[in-house]
């Protein structure tokens, strides 16, 4: 698995690419989306081929067979096409939003309050349809999902939140073991799992405290831990640090990251663009319900490790409030 090899591409605006993909399901329980004749595809892809410098070739120039071009399109754990969403006349929080997210890609939505991170949030774990267009996650249609099935879907997708969602009266370890437990797991297995978790998320030594007895960083550490204690493919962070103080926001993005490098697409909403700035990763802008930015920020940065990036983030935090770099890098 090489991270590295899945730069995603780049674009602003509507997209203009393979448009009606086949099913990408990756897990035996996921059904078919669009079923479009294998065929028709493949002429539909060939002419719209790039020129033989982009990704869609081979080394020597060559199309990509047909198979590799399927492979990839797997890789694609998050697509929306076309998507608008109207939440009544005249009051529309995204217009014909655009853009795919390959596997173990970090991406940051930013822009001002209202500009539609949440909504594009919420389509993702199915809590809304979209007025129009195309919502995927690893493949699969949205829309095809009945809604009462919709719970069995969001397992799939870890969530965390700006006001953290505990459980106020279960214990840190009760919090995160709910999380396995609705997925049917046995207390053999979640006494297996969750130590690691706890310690990955530096609360081992909290386990019996209730979410009143934490800070807030420690909370937001056990909502983490929750999200991501069934490893899911997808990991969505809606506003993560939005109630915290600067330092205890780095580790919750040092988590957040190492959370990435272990495997699982990580999307973060937030509205702290000098932070978002300083991590390096994708990030793709909103405003008024319009991507108006989409870019890979220095992906060099995927050669740090978890302490690196800490460490980085805390200069630089430094740094930034001394005015020393203004307000963007
Ligand atoms: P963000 O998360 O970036 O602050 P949202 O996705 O929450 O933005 O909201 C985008 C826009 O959608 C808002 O400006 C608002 O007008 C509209 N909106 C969001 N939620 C609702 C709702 N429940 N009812 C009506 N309009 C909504
Ligand atoms: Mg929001």
């Amino acid at each position: 698995m090489t991270p590295s090899s899945s730069t995603p591409t780049r674009r602003v605006g509507p997209d203009k690419g393979a448009e009606g993909k086949p099913a990408a399901s990756t897990k035996a329980d996921e059904r078919p989306t669009i079923t479009l004749p294998a065929r028709a595809l493949r002429t539909r892809r060939v002419a719209k081929a790039a020129p033989a410098s982009s990704r869609v070739t081979t080394p020597r120039g060559e199309p990509r067979p047909a198979r590799r071009r399927a492979r990839d399109e797997r890789e694609l754990v998050v697509e929306l096409r076309g998507v608008s969403k109207q939440y009544g006349p005249g009051d529309n929080g995204l217009e014909r939003v655009t853009f795919a997210v390959r596997r173990q890609e970090m991406v940051f939505l930013v822009g001002p309050t209202g500009s539609g991170k949440s909504t594009i949030m919420r389509l993702l774990i199915k809590e809304l349809d979209p007025s129009e267009g195309v919502v995927r996650v690893a493949g699969r249609d949205l829309s095809k999902i009945e809604r009462k099935k919709a719970p069995y879907y969001r397992r799939n997708v870890g969530v965390v939140f700006q006001d953290f969602k505990l459980l106020p009266n279960r214990t840190v370890y009760d919090n995160v073991a709910y999380a396995l437990q609705v997925t049917g797991a046995s207390r053999k297995q979640i006494r297996g799992t969750l130590p690691d978790i706890l310690r990955m998320t530096g609360l081992s030594t909290k386990l019996h405290n209730y979410p009143h007895q934490l800070s807030g960083g420690e909370q937001q550490r056990v909502a983490v831990a929750r999200a991501f204690v069934s490893h899911p493919p997808l990991l969505l962070a809606d506003e993560p640090t939005g109630n915290l103080d600067p330092e205890t926001s780095i580790g919750i993005m040092q988590l957040l990251y190492r959370i990435n490098r272990a495997g699982t697409t990580v999307m973060i909403a937030t509205h702290d663009r000098d932070m978002v700035d300083r991590m390096r990763r994708r990030v793709i802008e909103l405003r008024r319900g319009r991507i108006v930015r989409d870019e890979a920020t220095g992906l060099y940065a995927s050669e740090e490790n978890t302490a690196e990036l800490g460490e980085r983030l805390r200069e630089e935090t430094i740094e930034a409030a001394r005015g020393v770099l203004g307000p963007k890098r």
